[in-house]
């Protein structure tokens, strides 16, 4: 038995029988991490003693009906984890120890799982490629001179890397999505208000969403049936009852309605990219179901919104970074507006500079009805095309991203050019639906990846398409990293 290759069923199986306890399964994860770390640098922070102790903890107590027991996890290290250093990617936070853990992290202990640190991410998540940490670039584990994806780049690989068996990411305008599929992952991007953000450092409030990367579909299901649900510390957390998404993964979908926009424009793409989307549109009609194009006049705007939107949110939530409330301090300054400005330039990155520019700009009275306002219009006719669309179909196919995993540095000084790789992902949150990333294959030696984004709250229905192409497709290869490693 290869403990890295085990399912979270098959592991919890395998606790249950009694045939393996946390600490051997931790002592697998962390010989793997120390084999792969230098090469993939997926962890800003490590705290494998506290695992270690968590997991005589788990032993001592042999509750091992607990929904995650024993399943390390590593966190993005836009979460508060008591007692852990948190710093957002940024250098602002560079000694800062979470003083109380957010929302998804208790649930995540209280349902038996094992943190073992906090993941690398663009500053403050604001990035598409993890190389805007203030830190070290994470690589691509398939390619370690390419991209993992962003801003939950480090999340993403570290789960390829067979370092955690999940991770737990941000997603802002795809921060999860984007990552998964360039690492060969599946990623559940929630509906606004599922999983509480309590806790989570705020990029832009309004489009932020907390979901799990896996290596599967069904074990996304078993992390986000530990995390969803109302927090009385998030108002904007919905009073639903529970859903089940892992007892749904099998479910009949053999009507499914799936709807393509025209507007993406997926022949636009070069022919390897539409070739993996094909194949996809082949799952869905192998299991049943049908694809049919649709008009979604609106769909082209969404990117233009978003990035007016959300530097807007963004300058609104950098403020609290001044060097006097949290993190970082600049010493020197001879009044309080000085200290404010010189702190903000020594430890703010440039791309949170830029965005509290633009957002500042945008809010600004001389242009807030040109840009702001009017960028708040078209979000709602955006929400609107969606809803329209699914009155008639469960889901819309879109890809994840205009091009595979690219060269670290290729786009690093092109900030326009690193927008638009966010071309597909930003529509699911200016809008606030779920949508689920999966793998479709490799294209020269690296992953690439669709979407489906479907109507709010239909977690179950995205997770069991994944889940059946997923059937349909077959194991997703594993990366460069792990196979080099084992030989
Ligand atoms: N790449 C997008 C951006 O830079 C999304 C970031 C995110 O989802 N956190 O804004």
């Amino acid at each position: 038995m290869n403990i890295l290759e085990l399912s979270i069923r098959e592991l919890l199986l395998a606790y249950r029988s009694g045939n393996i306890t946390p600490t051997q399964v931790l002592e697998a994860y962390k010989a793997q991490t120390d084999k792969t770390e230098p090469a993939v640098k997926a962890f800003l922070t490590l705290d494998w003693d506290g695992a270690f102790e968590r997991a005589r903890e788990l032993e001592a107590a042999g509750d091992t009906t607990l929904p995650l027991y024993g399943v390390p996890i590593g966190i993005k290290d836009v979460f508060m984890t008591k007692g852990m250093r948190t710093t957002a990617g940024s250098k602002i936070l560079e000694h800062y120890t979470a003083t109380y853990s957010a929302t998804v992290v208790e649930k995540l202990i209280a349902a038996g799982a094992i943190i073992v640190g906090k993941q690398n991410c663009d500053e403050f998540a604001q990035g598409t490629t993890t190389e805007y940490s203030a830190y070290y670039p994470t690589t691509n584990p398939y390619d370690t001179t390419r991209v993992p994806g962003g801003s939950s780049g480090g999340s993403a690989a570290s789960v390829a890397a067979r370092q955690v068996l999940a991770s737990i990411g941000s997603d802002t305008g795809g921060s999860i999505r984007l990552p998964a599929a360039y690492c060969g992952g599946v990623a559940i991007k929630t509906t606004y208000g599922l999983v509480s953000r309590y806790g989570l450092i705020a990029m832009a409030s309004s489009f932020d969403t907390v979901g799990p990367i896996t290596r599967t579909a069904a074990d996304a299901a078993h992390v986000l049936q530990a995390i969803a649900g109302h927090d009385k510390h998030d108002s904007t957390t919905h009073q639903r009852e529970a859903e089940n998404y892992v007892a749904s993964l099998d479910q009949d979908l053999s009507t499914i309605k799936i709807a393509v926009p025209r507007q993406a424009n997926i022949t636009a793409l070069p022919e390897q990219l539409q070739i993996q989307i094909q194949a996809t549109r082949q799952h869905v009609e192998n299991i049943g179901g049908s694809v049919t194009e649709v008009d979604m006049p609106y769909l082209e705007k969404a990117l233009a919104v978003y990035y007016v939107i959300v530097p807007a949110e963004v300058s609104s939530n950098m403020a609290k970074f001044d060097g006097i409330r949290f993190g970082e301090r600049a010493n020197g300054a001879t009044n309080l507006l000085e200290r404010y400005m010189q702190t903000r330039d020594a430890f703010l990155g440039d791309e949170v500079k830029r965005r509290i520019m633009i957002g500042t700009y945008v809010l600004s009275s001389g242009y807030i009805d040109a840009y702001y306002k009017q960028a708040q219009k078209v979000r709602r006719l955006i929400v609107e095309d969606f809803k329209k669309v699914f009155t008639q179909y469960d889901a819309l196919l879109m890809p994840i991203a205009p091009s595979i995993p690219f060269k670290i540095g290729e786009k690093f000084n092109d900030p326009l050019s690193m927008y638009l790789i966010d071309i597909y992902t930003v529509t699911a949150n200016v809008v606030g639906i779920p949508a689920v990333a999966l793998p479709t294959g490799l294209v020269d030696g690296v992953p690439y990846g669709v979407q489906f984004m479907g109507s709010y709250f239909s977690e179950r229905t995205l997770l069991a398409l994944a889940h059946q192409i997923e059937q349909q497709r077959g194991a997703f290869p594993t990366p460069a990293v792990v196979k080099y490693q084992k030989s």
